[in-house]
């Protein structure tokens, strides 16, 4: 199979990330995790201490990040200083819609974005905005959606796997508030490209979502050639 450019798009708790890295590993591709870039800006921002509601402190902190290509690694580092698990963290998720607004940090997250995902050989590129603004000329865009009830089911599943109170409720109203900062923001809301496919993972298990992306991905590397 030729080298193929995947764009996968959509909310949080569609599974996006697991599903992207593992369609990464199917395809020995490199992988990129825009949210991490998002989340690396974040954790500068509030290290330095600015009004994440002053856009132009927001965009003035200058922060050295870098992430890895690795689908089986987290690596995210603030200049030499590896914070993959940090930017998981309460107070970064938090705080990242905001910082992620700024449009001259766009711009810039962008850029980089772009120049990650160049050079030879597959790469599958995750985030909110691949398929529509980052690369609009991806081979494939896919954009997963899942209802608010399933997205907020599985988060609250994770939390308490991973020791967090059980708190449906309060993590359906963070998925519905995120979804709404996310989709209605001026500078690249969340939406699905016009020619993206759509692929609903409510009724679906992790393994029969990375299956069905490969089975498209196939298809249209096929209708490529
Ligand atoms: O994917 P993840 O949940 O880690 O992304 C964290 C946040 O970063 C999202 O809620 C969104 O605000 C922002 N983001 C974005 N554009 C992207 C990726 C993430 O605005 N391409």
């Amino acid at each position: 199979m030729r080298d193929v450019v995947v764009a996968i798009d959509g909310p949080a708790g569609t599974g996006k990330s697991s599903v992207s890295r593992g369609l990464a590993r199917a395809l020995r591709a490199r992988y990129l995790d825009t949210g991490a870039m998002y989340r690396l800006v974040t954790l500068g921002v509030l290290r330095a201490e600015v009004d994440l509601a002053d856009a132009a402190a927001v965009a003035g902190v200058d922060v050295p990040i870098s992430v890895g290509y690795d689908p089986d690694e987290d690596r995210a580092y603030l200049a030499d200083e590896d914070v993959s698990a940090l930017i998981r963290g309460d107070e970064v998720t938090r705080a990242v819609s905001a910082v992620s607004a700024v449009p001259a940090v766009r711009t810039r997250l962008v850029e980089l974005q772009r120049e990650l995902a160049s050079g030879s050989g597959s790469v599958v590129v995750e985030g909110r905005d691949i398929g529509t603004v980052v690369l609009p000329d991806a081979d494939v865009k896919i954009f997963l959606t899942a209802s608010a009830e399933t997205r907020a089911r599985r988060r609250n599943d994770q939390n308490v796997a991973a020791g967090l109170p059980d708190d449906y409720d309060g993590v359906l109203a963070d998925v519905r508030r995120r979804d709404h900062l996310d989709s209605t923001r001026a500078v690249s809301p969340l939406r699905a490209a016009e020619d993206a496919l759509v692929v609903d993972t409510s009724e679906m298990t992790e393994a029969e979502v990375v299956a069905h992306l490969l089975d498209l991905v196939h298809e249209s590397s096929g209708a490529m050639r």
